[in-house]
């Protein structure tokens, strides 16, 4: 074991991921859903992956997302998820464990390439917002 003996300070967390993901018969609930996420938070969304890319096993989309976004985000896809498999990851320097190690799953956990993720980069800094939400979470 090489792991430091020092916890990882939040101050690490420069933003945080939500891939959301889908196949041909859920498009719909991931549809819906996007929509949803638009209406209500401040965030960037990325888009449609229909064909798996990078370590996503699976066709996804990406919500990007500042550090303050999470606490009614996160506890919001928990009641909205829609049967849907999300990956929710922090960006630290440390990509491979970021989307292993140091992630959460709603809904059912599915695979991560973990060959197609570097140990260390750069972290990755919030995205100009692309949503202008009208409605409360
Ligand atoms: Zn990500």
């Amino acid at each position: 074991m090489t792991r430091e003996c020092t916890p990882h300070p939040l101050r690490t967390i420069a933003s945080f991921h939500a891939h959301i993901y889908y196949d041909q018969a859920t498009r719909t609930e991931a549809e819906r859903l996007r929509n949803w996420i638009a209406e209500r938070f401040t965030v960037t969304l990325g888009r449609w992956h229909d064909a798996p890319v990078g370590p996503h096993a699976q066709a996804m989309y990406q919500v990007a997302f500042a550090v303050e976004i999470f606490p009614a985000l996160v506890p919001w896809l928990m009641l909205n998820h829609s049967g849907l498999s999300i990956l929710v990851h922090p960006n630290t320097t440390h990509p491979l464990a970021d989307h292993t190690d140091h992630a959460l799953w709603i809904g059912k956990a599915l695979d991560i390439r973990g060959d197609k993720l570097p140990q260390e980069s750069e972290a990755e800094l919030p995205r100009e917002p692309n949503t202008t939400p009208t409605l409360r979470p």
